[in-house]
């Protein structure tokens, strides 16, 4: 564990580099590491082509030095959702590092995880992680940069495993709260501006953390870690470096942000171009729509959530059909050329007369500008209200999405993401450490959608579940 000079971190997404370096998370920890004195980090992801380096038997090594990760004393990954964990496992495998812990002894690197998929449920990453860190990470990581310069890997485990925020599997007795930072460490903002990545070449910063509201199903809710917080204009302005010519906003509840109309105002009078990971319909008005006009938007993308007006109250969701199509006219108004909206079936006590709800008004706001619907079935996460609500039945959520698809032909443009897939999502959202096992079995026999349902079944994993609740609460 101890280095002398410099402590090296290879620090990994279980994903492509497109995909990685458009984490901001994943940006801020790197840079975290190179603020801490005697530490480096390098960076590892998958290859683009996905099972290029399984064909060239080719070990997955750093971006910076073209090293081998086993050759780091520490392995460092950031996982952002459940899907993620088959890329944690193909890292660690190409790399000829023991996948499950209990495996691994002093010669093998230690497994350090982190990042959002960390703030609702850890457990599915216990078999495979020497230590979690839950939550925020900025600081957590000097601590244990510190201790890993001056103790081995027992001493490093023990340390850890009565830390807050932290989980040491087979150690710390249960999960503990999640971490989080000091205000003054936002925010977060990109290390690195690169072309190729999903967000090419956009500088992310994030001007507040968390979010004030309270969706009965967001982790992000105003429950964790104490809602939201704020960044001045002038911090997050200061920031922008001069040849950023893209500017990203990144964060739970951007627009919520009492001052993003005038850091909105700046960062388009200066010529860039601007992204918004979270525009509220709520939010918006003319004034802002027409500056992201400006500032090269083409598609004014919101999120409904709930397929009905009743829908939407059930799990607080403050939306309702009179900010839609306020939202839908600001599009038109601004000449964008179309209004994209995310939606979400499947939720608790959901009927067919809500999704029919959805389509005569997905109709009517297609009939103001033209109008594209992202469609995910409900996957209920924990450390949220709707924690341990079933998992509406494949056939079922299938039956919707195609009433969805024929109601809705030709006049809008539907993308449901896969239900099986959710179901998926679900398990390792809502499992223990034995969903984590089977998702190795999975990856193992080919990582198809049957090799998972085989694996689940076959490892009894047991989930949270709870019978419905008729309102959702
Ligand atoms: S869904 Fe959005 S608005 Fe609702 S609590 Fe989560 S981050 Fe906030």
């Amino acid at each position: 564990m101890h280095t002398p000079a410099s402590l090296r971190v290879a620090l990994c997404y279980p994903s492509s580099y497109s995909v990685g370096m458009s984490s901001l998370g994943f940006q801020t920890i790197y840079r975290e590491i190179h603020l801490h004195p005697g530490a480096g980090a390098e960076r590892a992801f998958l290859p683009e082509e996905p099972g290029e380096y399984r064909k060239n038997r080719t070990p997955v090594f750093t971006y910076e030095s073209e090293t081998p990760i086993y050759d780091f004393p520490i392995v460092a990954f950031s996982i952002a959702y459940e899907l993620e964990l088959p890329g944690l496992l193909e890292i660690l495998d190409l790399s000829g590092i023991p996948l499950l812990r209990e495996d691994r002894t002093d010669k093998n690197p230690l497994v350090l995880v982190g990042g959002p998929l960390t703030n609702s449920n850890p457990a599915p990453l216990a078999p495979f992680a020497d230590i979690i860190f839950l939550g925020e990470g900025e600081e957590l990581i000097h601590e244990f940069l510190d201790a890993a310069a001056g103790m081995n890997r027992n001493e490093m485990l023990a340390h850890f495993s009565a830390r807050r925020g932290c989980y040491v599997p087979g150690m710390t007795p249960d999960y503990p709260a999640i971490a989080k930072v000091e205000d003054t460490r936002l925010p977060a903002h990109s290390q690195i501006l690169t072309q190729h990545t999903v967000l090419a070449s956009m500088f992310l910063i994030e001007p507040e953390r968390g979010c004030s509201r309270g969706c009965t199903y967001c982790v992000m809710r105003c429950t964790t870690n104490g809602g939201m917080r704020l960044v001045s204009p002038e911090k997050v302005l200061s920031l922008i470096p001069d040849n950023a010519r893209r500017v990203g906003l990144v964060g739970a509840s951007v627009t919520d942000h009492p001052k993003i109309r005038e850091i909105v105002a700046k960062i388009v009078a200066s010529g860039r171009e601007i992204g918004i990971s979270s525009l509220r319909a709520d939010r918006l008005n003319e004034e802002l729509v027409n500056l992201l006009a400006q500032g090269g938007y083409r598609t004014l993308t919101t999120a409904s959530d709930g397929a009905s007006e009743r829908m939407r109250r059930v799990v607080d969701r403050k939306t309702t059909e009179a900010h839609l199509i306020r939202a839908a006219e600001l599009a038109r108004n601004a000449r964008l050329q179309r209004l994209k909206l995310y939606e979400m079936v499947g939720l608790p006590g959901e009927t067919v007369d809500d999704i029919d709800e959805l389509i005569r008004f997905s109709l009517e706001l297609a009939k103001i500008t033209p109008l594209s619907l992202g469609i995910s079935p409900f996957v209920a996460k924990r450390n949220t209200p709707l924690d341990g609500a079933p998992f509406e039945p494949i056939p079922s959520l299938d039956r919707k999405l195609s009433r969805i698809r024929s109601g809705l032909k030709e006049k809008v443009e539907v993308k449901p993401s896969s239900a099986r897939w959710a179901w998926v999502e679900y398990m390792l959202a809502q499992g223990g450490e034995d969903a984590g096992i089977a998702a190795m079995h999975a990856w193992r026999a080919g990582g198809s959608f049957s090799s998972w349902k085989r694996a689940f079944m076959t490892h009894e994993v047991k989930t949270f579940m709870r019978r419905p609740v008729p309102d959702g609460r």
